[in-house]
């Protein structure tokens, strides 16, 4: 049961293409996130869902009914930008009645939905103070109460948190997440960090350059990235150079040891030089698992971050980041020191020529 359906949408500003054929649905109640780098056009698109931009082709459905030229009044969406969209001299209800004023709902019935989203936002004891007086975490509530008060049939938020301290960043983005799955409302979240559209979506989708890489789960974008962009992009990444060794057994060598890669591309010659990637869970101190191949390396870099101790180790002239716990009773390892890292070769998520 689609409820938002966007069809091989482009757009173009003064004949450039930003937008380069998106296709996409979301189901009624998801949170899905826009997910990609400053510039790939993740506000264009949420712009053409909300009506402040049209497509220069396709389509967009909301519940079934093609709105691509409704205006964005007819749409009835809500919507929460970046920072400093409260009208400052207005209080708190007034900013958050605005839009029942505009649509005229009566007194007493806006009066009462001021109330409850007050409460849902939990600021019921701010209702009179003027917007300008408010922290930044606090106008952002206020921003989704003024966007849900008309009870949208779905929710837009284009970096809503971008703007703040990363502590509240965090606190907000529950408290978002939350009042969603309370309200059960579709919601399309923009972000460009990748930590936070992990953390709070049902579906990311990946863009890079105006058009879509990826859409799936967290957990799938993050442990099947499709493309080398998106396991780049998501998540971090240790790279580890080698040199491929017998392209027809995919054999590569790291240092003197030699392993077989089962994603190596097909085409590489012997002696082509090509970095694995891992994330760096995958990537351990050795312990002779089954499974595990083992890299001589060199301790380059130890910083203490209390429940982890995070290794920089030198490998075959390249450095990968470790994590190991703090077990408290084991002493870290120093700089200089000589060790092995292991992981699994069916670990590594892409294979790229540097
Ligand atoms: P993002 O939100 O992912 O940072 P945008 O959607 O804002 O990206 O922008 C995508 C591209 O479209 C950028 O290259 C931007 O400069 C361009 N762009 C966006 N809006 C306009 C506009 N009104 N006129 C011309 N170019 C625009
Ligand atoms: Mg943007």
């Amino acid at each position: 049961e689609t409820f938002l359906a966007i069809e091989g949408v482009t757009k173009s500003f003064s004949g450039t293409q930003v937008i380069k054929g998106v296709d996409l649905s979301l189901g009624k109640g998801e949170f899905v996130s826009f997910l990609g780098p400053s510039g790939c056009g993740k506000t264009t698109v949420l712009r053409m869902v909300a009506g402040f931009e049209t497509p220069t082709s396709g389509r967009i459905l909301i519940g079934g009914e093609e709105v691509t030229h409704l205006k964005p009044q007819q749409r009835k969406i809500g919507m929460v930008f970046q920072a400093y969209a409260l009208f400052p001299n207005m209080n708190v209800a007034d900013n958050i009645g605005f839009g029942l004023k505009v649509a005229g709902v009566p007194r007493d019935e806006a009066k009462k939905r001021v109330g409850e989203m007050l409460d849902l936002i939990g600021l019921p004891q701010l209702a009179e103070r003027y917007a300008f007086e408010l922290s930044g975490g606090q106008q952002q509530r206020v921003a989704l109460a003024r966007a849900l008060a008309p009870r949208p049939r779905m929710l837009l938020l284009d970096e809503p948190l971008s703007a703040l301290d990363a502590k509240i960043r965090v606190s907000l983005r529950d408290q978002i997440r939350q009042i969603q799955r309370e309200l059960g409302i579709t919601t399309i979240f923009v972000t460009h960090d990748q930590e936070e559209a992990l953390s709070i979506s049902d579906r990311i989708v990946v863009m890079n350059a105006g058009a879509v890489e990826q859409v799936g789960a967290p957990f799938e974008i993050y442990n099947s990235p499709a493309t080398p962009f998106v396991a780049g992009f998501v998540g971090t990444l240790n790279t580890i150079p080698a040199v491929v060794a017998e392209p027809a057994r995919r054999e590569v060598t790291i240092g003197g040891t030699t392993l077989a890669v089962p994603t190596l591309p097909e085409n590489l010659e012997r002696g082509a030089r090509v970095a694995l990637a891992l994330r760096p869970e995958a990537v351990r101190l050795a312990a002779g698992e089954p499974g595990e191949v083992a890299i001589d390396g060199t301790v380059r870099q130890v910083s203490f971050l209390g429940s982890v101790i995070r290794l920089g180790v030198e490998v075959a002239g390249g450095t990968v980041s470790l994590d190991r716990f703090n077990d408290r009773r084991t002493a870290p390892p120093q700089v200089g020191e000589k060790l092995k890292i292991g992981f699994a070769p069916a670990d590594i998520v892409s294979v790229t020529r540097p």
